[in-house]
């Protein structure tokens, strides 16, 4: 069986959200608006990321230092050795996240984690507000489904399905896949959908997870 580990970034790799952190530094309190927006399903997350990240008008390497340098960013431990279990079992490992491309790239780096296939928010910097844009597999513009439809991908490529995320936006992911690692809002979701997951703190239990 070809096996695909598909994790979320935000809340996931990183204990916060990283976007919400950059948000709160570079364009105040209002964009929470969205957020609530968002939350309660009034609008989709690629609808929401554009607005509110559309606000932030700071250059790429203001923006790389703060992620690198602030206490708020900080890693769920273990998941170094995740990659390399799933690089030892032969499991494909996958991010793909709403999140923005640049940052997850410099704190993959800065973890010394390389070669990861990733899938994020294109990001073009500008003095305007920056442009934000999901590409499908196929190469075109999405607002809804982004994650899922990477998943699909995944599927049509003969791969099962191992999930791990946070967020509300990963349960469409998560109905598809072989088994799922759950923390925060997926993991109430999970629960309140009867859909079985195991809880996670770190990736430590996440492996202990894998190896039963
Ligand atoms: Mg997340």
């Amino acid at each position: 069986m070809k096996i695909a580990l598909q994790c979320d970034f935000d809340g996931t790799v990183t204990e916060e959200d990283v976007s919400f952190l950059l948000l709160d530094t570079y364009v105040g309190s209002q964009w929470r608006d969205y957020l609530k927006e968002y939350i309660e399903g009034r609008i989709p997350v690629g609808t929401f990321n554009k607005k509110v990240f559309g606000m932030m008008k700071t250059d790429r390497q203001t923006m790389t230092e703060l992620v690198l340098n602030s206490e708020r960013v900080k890693i769920r431990p273990g998941f170094r050795e995740l990659v390399e279990y799933c690089s030892q079992k032969d499991y494909k490992v996958v991010i793909v996240s709403n999140g923005l491309i640049f940052y997850i790239e410099a704190i993959l780096e800065k973890l010394g984690v390389n070669g990861l296939e990733v899938h994020a928010a294109e990001n073009h910097f500008s003095p305007d507000g920056m442009k934000v844009r999901y590409l499908g597999p196929d190469g075109t513009e999405m607002e809804v489904g982004y994650k899922e439809a990477y998943t699909e991908l995944l599927e049509k490529q003969g791969y099962s399905i191992i999930y791990i995320g946070n967020g509300i936006s990963d349960i469409f992911s998560s109905r598809r896949a072989i088994r799922v690692f759950a923390t925060g809002d997926l993991l109430d979701k999970c629960q309140e959908e009867d859909l079985e997951c195991t809880p996670f703190t770190d990736f430590h239990d996440v492996i202990r997870g894998l190896e039963d």
